[in-house]
């Protein structure tokens, strides 16, 4: 494995982890501020209590802002596979773009580079299974759109982080219903109900269906969830059976 070259910068905004202390989840998110300064100088500052555990800058530079074993301060309120307190379990990592409000744009080359690199790094020395492998709007998909549909999962996934199955091309005959997409959405790890529902889709298009991300649930998007939780229900039963 390359070594990772990080530069070192103190974020006091950290605890400790739950006890026993159990690390198997990998977070991603958009820094959402104009510049990558003013994105580390808020998940610095005592008064913002946020926190990431890494930075990533578009030019493809590394700041680790909290150690490993602390628990940082990135998911807020949030749910994945039914469990809460996400922060007490995962690693989190700020990715340097506009976001939405700002500017939304790709991520550069240089800085996917990097997110591979460390992801990859943090995967291999923490066993983490690629089902836990999150974006932050998976977990909280009413309050968070981070990192968004221009990020490029499709690539991750093909570099052996997280699960992205390739999207066949004719839609497939599936059960197409409110309780049929429900279940599926919950075999892949998003904890929603019928209220919470239109969001929880909206948070998969932007993974898993990047061109339209409206949370309605039309065929392309049925034949999609089928395809992506039968992925997440393999990918749980392999790690499973480790
Ligand atoms: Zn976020």
């Amino acid at each position: 494995m390359i070594e990772l070259q990080v530069i070192e910068r103190f974020s006091p905004n950290h605890g400790p982890r739950a006890d026993p202390a159990r690390i198997d989840m990998l977070v991603l998110h958009y820094t959402g501020m104009t510049t990558a300064a003013a994105a580390l100088e808020r998940l610095c500052d005592p008064d913002a209590h946020v926190s990431a555990h890494y930075l990533i800058e578009e030019n493809g530079v590394i700041w680790r802002l909290v150690p490993e074993n602390r628990r940082a301060f990135h998911a807020g309120v949030s749910c994945w596979e039914r469990e809460s307190d996400l922060n007490s379990v995962s690693l989190g990592i700020e990715i340097v773009n506009p976001g939405h409000e700002w500017g939304y744009h790709r991520f550069p080359d240089a800085q996917m580079a990097s997110v591979e690199h460390l992801c990859r790094n943090l995967i291999v020395r923490y066993s983490i299974p690629a089902h836990r492998v999150v974006g932050h709007s998976d977990i909280a998909p009413e309050r968070k759109s981070d990192p968004g549909e221009l990020f490029d999962w499709a690539r991750l996934a093909r570099a052996g982080i997280g699960i992205w199955p390739p999207a066949k091309p004719a839609a497939r005959q599936v059960a197409k219903g409110p309780a049929e997409s429900l279940r599926n959405l919950s075999t892949i790890g998003y904890c929603a109900n019928a209220v919470s529902q239109t969001p929880a889709l909206v948070a998969f298009q932007r993974r898993f269906r990047q061109e339209c991300c409206d949370g309605r649930l039309d065929a392309e998007t049925a034949a999609r969830l089928s395809e992506v939780s039968e992925a997440f229900a393999r990918s749980r039963a392999a790690s499973a059976g480790k």
